[in-house]
């Protein structure tokens, strides 16, 4: 089937579960009750995935207060309890961020719950997402390491061993977010790319990566109004993607001012395609999604190409998302009329 249609990886929490349109919230219960409600979220937003026709869908990351967090927490010789402000992507924001103190190990399962009870719960392709080694290193301070690169290929190693439990427990893609590609170019096509193979070492389920503008906060709305005409970071990168084992590579492209052609440096990768804004609240038509599919066809391989959303949505009001997911299935089925 041509331009299957998914998302880039989180969805916003239900009231019950934690603060809503934030993205660091506080959980709005503890213990066994959290557990419940976070099982909860994860079967409610599996349903509407499936309601609104999403080919593959994910947890929506509902077991996670923050997409780096949710992974570090489940890590050995990091500390939560001293935490200091740094400020991040290059400093364009500031955040609380915990530090790392110690060598780095796996407490255990960081996901085997929701990946389990969400592969139990649909027969749909199910998707993971995890956060790169390249935004992980730019997300806590360092305190041990004293060097980023040797920092990154730890916690490769560790997004591995979860990588490869998550595999087993029936998981289609593992797709690794790395947001700060698009910040240090250089080094991403260097180092980056090569902590991230680490990282989808021997994974026979599809493997992808996730890059992208971030979202659609304040913070990241005025870095994109500082960045010209033509957004042209993702041609650092693209390059050493192709060349790498990682099989699709998850990009932003609506409303965005990235040029399109760009996807022609991705040969031989599956390109999901952003069709949908996550900084605005107006929901696409299924034409606009259907045309943003057409703009990408012209330089990448029909077969090649998924619908997706430019970034996850977990800051934006529930009944948005819904609907901006109900656009991109119904765009995506459209374009199948109309390219294929
Ligand atoms: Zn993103």
């Amino acid at each position: 089937m041509l331009f299957p249609a998914t998302l880039a990886g989180s969805l916003p929490k239900p009231p019950w579960l934690a603060e809503t349109n934030k993205l660091w919230p506080q959980w709005q219960a503890q213990g066994e009750a959290l557990a419940e409600a976070k099982r909860d979220a994860t079967l409610l937003w599996l349903k509407l995935q499936e309601d609104a026709g999403l080919d593959v869908v994910g947890d929506g990351e509902q077991s996670r207060q923050h997409f780096v967090h949710g992974f570090l927490e489940a890590v050995d010789g990091i500390d939560f309890e001293h935490k200091v402000e740094m400020g991040i992507r290059a400093d364009r924001y500031k955040a609380m961020v915990p530090q790392v103190v110690g060598p780095l190990k796996l407490k255990g399962r960081v996901h085997a719950t929701e990946a389990k009870l969400a592969r139990a719960h649909t027969k749909r392709k199910l998707k993971f997402t995890l956060p790169g080694p390249m935004t992980i290193v730019d997300t806590v301070a360092d305190r041990h390491y004293g060097d980023r690169v040797k920092m990154a290929m730890a916690f490769a190693e560790l997004l591995n061993q979860e990588a490869r439990a998550l595999e087993a427990d029936g998981v289609d893609v593992v797709q690794f977010d790395e947001p700060a590609f698009n910040v240090y170019m250089k080094e991403a096509a260097g180092w980056g790319v090569q902590a991230l193979e680490l990282a989808a070492a021997g994974l026979a389920c599809t493997t992808a990566v996730h890059i992208c503008y971030g979202y659609g906060i304040q913070a990241n709305i005025d870095w994109k109004k500082s960045l010209g005409e033509q957004w042209r970071q993702y041609e650092q990168v693209f390059p050493a993607l192709a060349k790498s084992s990682i099989r699709q590579v998850s990009l932003e492209c609506i409303h965005s001012h990235v040029p399109i052609d760009l996807i022609r440096l991705l040969d031989g990768k599956d390109v999901l395609v952003g069709v949908i804004d996550v900084a605005s609240n107006a929901v696409e038509t299924p034409e606009q999604v259907a045309d943003t599919l057409g703009r990408a066809l012209q330089y990448a391989a029909r077969e090649r190409i998924y619908a997706c959303t430019n970034c996850g949505m977990a800051p934006m009001p529930r009944e948005v998302a819904v609907k901006k997911l109900e656009a991109l299935a119904r765009g995506a089925a459209l374009a199948r009329q109309r390219y294929g």
